[in-house]
């Protein structure tokens, strides 16, 4: 069998902000720069050798742009265009697009492109303990995605068993109904669980036959090996599913760890990162050197208004000019998370290029991208492992830790308080399954009440 794949996957591409944006352009020679804002949605740049004009809402937009500018509509919804960006996925997210359909636009339609949503239904860590409902996000998910994250309530730091399994099983409930629903978009479901054990008694509580593809929850802030460790444990209870995916993973050296697990025979990794988005606000611009490092563009930094942006994605061959970027208004932003996004899905690719030459390359590129000697050692142990399952196909009970995540306040707030509202989350699902028993197959629902 041939190695399993690596791949990216940019998180938190919302309609409202990463479709609809127009960017015309031509040659021009231009003295000096100037800026033009015609209209709330409507800025004209004119810059040493282009003209640009950038609109915002572009399809709901009035202004008639003459002859001879070439057109780029800068959407990652739009399947017919998004190929440009080469990456294989998108995540959106229900509950920030919900009130917009965007299946009108051939969303599906790109063979080479899958767009995942999540459901972004319990945000218990921010405080949400209200529920969406499933149906409604099946409904959704069938039209505008390809696969769609289980509803389910992240209880990945919950300890009680008696808890786990009471979240499990919403779980169970929230994906039979769902399954009922969609008939194109396939299902991710989701495995929580503070610890390895845990999480295979969650992963045992909710698989389904009917869903072809995994998320491992909550890992955001465990050790690098940890992270390698629970994934290649969780392949190896179940080695079926066709996409692994480990949510939300920001750090750096936990993607060399991720390209490098997926030299593993059949295991098809993504992570997800809304990190391009949350930097763009900021103006931070991504180079890809090969760290990952950050400009922040703005009028202070950007001293000559002929500062060509050094990177060929399909954002910054259009835009050109760093002096552009650092303007201040709003969809400016979507431009920079697109351009990062691109810079990351880069570095991906190329940490996997790393890893198909072999731990020495591996090796090499950590020692570059890695300063710091703890995530050094992490990083280290997390090869080792990868190492010997592909030897063995067994998991180094040397480092088999089952150790709490590195937690830090804001991510996860009180740990009394986080109880609290995953059992008032819990609640409310526990009540809303109440009223739909009828909707659930009985040999189903069975299942269920075990
Ligand atoms: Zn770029």
């Amino acid at each position: 069998m041939s190695t399993g794949t690596f791949k990216y996957v940019p998180a938190g591409c919302c309609y409202s902000k990463f479709a609809n944006l127009s960017v015309y352009w031509r040659p021009a020679n231009n003295k000096s720069f100037k800026q033009r804002r015609i209209n709330d949605k409507t800025i004209v740049y004119h810059c040493h050798d282009r003209d640009l004009i950038i609109i915002k809402e572009s399809m709901n937009n009035e202004l008639v742009i003459g002859g001879d500018y070439n057109l780029v509509v800068f959407d990652v919804f739009d399947m017919r265009n998004n190929h440009i960006y080469e990456m294989d996925y998108f995540m959106s997210n229900y509950m920030k697009s919900s009130d917009s359909d965007y299946s009108f636009k051939n969303t599906k339609k790109n063979p080479n492109i899958t767009l995942l949503s999540d459901s972004g239904g319990f945000q218990i860590i921010e405080g949400r303990t209200d529920f969406i409902d499933p149906v409604d996000v099946a409904h959704w998910y069938d039209k505008n995605t390809h696969a769609g994250m289980v509803l389910d309530i992240p209880s990945s730091r919950i300890r009680e068993k008696d808890i786990l399994k009471r979240t499990a099983r919403i779980q169970r409930l929230n994906n039979e109904l769902m399954l009922n629903v969609c008939k194109k978009a396939e299902l991710i479901n989701i495995v929580h669980g503070s610890s390895l054990d845990n999480r295979l008694y969650y992963h045992e509580q909710t698989k389904n036959d009917k869903i072809p593809r995994i998320a491992i929850g909550g890992m955001k802030n465990y050790p690098i090996h940890e992270i390698i460790y629970t994934t290649l444990s969780i392949f190896k209870e179940d080695s079926s599913y066709k996409q692994y995916h480990i949510l939300g993973i920001t750090r750096q050296a936990t993607l060399l760890a991720l390209a490098y697990a997926s030299l593993v025979p059949g295991l098809n990794i993504t992570t997800d990162s809304s990190s391009h988005v949350q930097t763009a606000k900021s103006g931070t611009y991504f180079l890809h050197t090969p760290k990952l490092t950050q400009l922040i563009l703005n009028s202070k930094s950007v001293d000559s208004e002929d500062w060509i942006l050094p990177c060929q994605c399909p954002v910054c061959s259009i835009m050109k000019y760093a002096n552009v970027m650092s303007k201040n208004v709003s969809w400016v932003t979507s431009l920079y998370a697109l351009h990062n996004a691109f810079v990351i899905n880069k570095f991906c690719k190329y940490a996997v290029e790393c890893a198909r030459q072999g731990r020495d390359t591996m090796n090499h590129l950590a020692s570059l991208v890695v300063s710091d000697k703890t995530v050094r050692r992490e990083l280290t142990k997390a090869f080792d492992l990868v190492d010997e399952y592909l030897e063995s196909s067994t998991v180094k009970s040397a480092y088999a830790g089952n150790r709490s995540p590195i937690l830090t306040p804001m991510d996860w707030g009180d740990s009394n308080d986080f109880t609290k509202r995953v059992l008032a989350a819990l609640k409310n699902m526990e009540k809303y399954h109440a009223t739909q028993k009828n909707k659930i197959p009985s040999e189903q629902r069975k299942r269920n009440t075990r």
